[in-house]
């Protein structure tokens, strides 16, 4: 008997077998509006031009390819830190910030959780509903029981406000309470300050500890606006975990780019805290690979290249939000019997569209527009060309 045999096949990951449904299509009106990526106006995944100059510096340098440290590049570290907490933050001055370059925003995570395991194996995390699907996934491969507390309220596609308050408050003490700092993967509906400032009393009154996922920095209201919940948790003086990517806003998806950032209370304790961050890492893959964070450095530590980022970012996140709004307006324009306003309130690449999975269903077979099967739609994925048939189909299938 084969060592296999016993093996069952696992489920599709529901969003690549949506790819792969819309590449054997051959209607060529065809959109996919399933992704989780930018696409510019071209429909391209972009090469940002900061990212092009620093590729060019760092091949004409010949820079050999030995392994980084376990944490990463040290400059790429504080970059992210600066990013996160600001230039002027008291708890980089005060040593209190440890950095780990990490596989991507989904390495942070797991480097996170792994770690946390081992501090708190008994917790249960508490996940946004709905969330990122990776995100229980992932901590339940770290071993933890994961549930969630409410966040979308349907009707009023935005906020259930109350609800994730009390879920958050009727945790069992020392929970860990992953949070979306900005640009909500799927709904678009972020927390007001206001709302921000409940959550973080919430979470102090029960001894939990937070660990904020930011994947879309800069994709929602601008590079310091959404650090807005990282800056309010510092000032805190809690202890937190932060995983951040720059797959979306360097576009560098594939080169894995991310780091996890955790907040201790002191500069000793950060010392002994990275110690076995590093024994994480190395367990795992040992070093992470040198290209994308050493290109994010370069951008990222020179005033040109970074002015030069910042606004090739700025070109994606007005577009984005110019798509949403277009395409509120467009859906008027067709009769769509629905407001859709709430679009362009929310933020960020995704918006939970409010359509049902049966008229996601029709606008797949009818019109060759792909979307998740919860209404999730990528904005970012829509331009000048495909807006008008996109919103065409919509007010059809409602
Ligand atoms: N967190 C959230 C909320 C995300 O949406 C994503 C990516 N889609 C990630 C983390 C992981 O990003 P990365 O590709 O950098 O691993």
């Amino acid at each position: 008997m084969s060592l296999f045999s016993a093996v069952e096949m696992a489920p599709r990951d529901p969003i690549l077998g949506l790819t792969e449904a819309f590449n054997a299509d051959t209607r060529p009106t065809k959109v996919n509006l399933g992704v989780g990526v930018y696409y510019n106006e071209e429909g391209r995944i972009p090469l940002l031009r900061a990212v092009e100059e620093a590729e060019k510096a760092r091949i004409a340098a010949h820079a050999p390819r030995g392994y980084l440290p376990i944490e990463g590049i040290g400059a790429y570290d504080q970059a992210v830190q600066k990013l996160l907490f600001g230039n002027d933050s008291a708890l980089l001055a005060d040593g209190r910030v440890v950095t780990a370059q990490a596989l991507g925003g989904t390495g942070a995570l797991k480097v996170g959780a792994d770690f946390l395991k081992r501090l708190l194996p008994d917790a249960l995390v508490a996940i946004s509903d709905p969330s990122w699907e990776n995100h229980r996934a992932l901590f339940e491969s770290a071993g933890f029981r994961v549930q969630s507390y409410r966040y979308y309220d349907a009707a009023s596609h935005g906020l259930n406000r109350a609800g994730m308050l009390e879920d958050i408050k009727a945790l069992p003490a020392r929970s860990i309470v992953l949070l979306h700092a900005c640009c909500h993967n799927p709904t678009g509906v972020d927390l007001s300050g206001d709302d921000w400032k409940q959550v973080l009393e919430a979470i102090r009154e029960g001894g939990h500890v937070p660990f904020l996922d930011i994947a879309y920095q800069g994709f929602g209201d601008g590079i310091e606006e959404d650090a807005a919940a990282v800056r309010l948790f510092a000032e805190s003086g809690l202890q937190f975990f932060v995983s951040s990517s720059f797959s979306k806003s360097f576009s560098l998806y594939g080169e894995r780019v991310g780091a996890l950032s955790i907040v201790t209370a002191s500069k000793d304790e950060a010392a002994r805290v990275l110690s076995q961050v590093k024994r994480v890492i190395r367990t795992n893959y040992s070093n992470p690979p040198t290209h994308g964070a050493s290109v994010v450095a370069s951008v990222l530590n020179s005033p040109e290249l970074r002015a030069l980022w910042e606004a090739e970012l700025a070109e994606m996140r007005g577009r984005i939000q110019s798509m949403r709004q277009a395409m509120v307006e467009q859906l008027a324009a067709q009769g769509a019997k629905r407001d859709f306003a709430f679009v362009a309130q929310q933020r960020g690449m995704f918006s939970y569209s409010g359509l049902s999975a049966e008229q996601v269903e029709r606008l797949r077979s009818e019109f060759g527009i792909y979307a998740v099967a919860t209404g999730r739609i990528c904005v970012a994925a829509l331009n000048q060309r495909n807006l008008s048939s996109v919103t065409q189909a919509i007010a059809q299938v409602l």
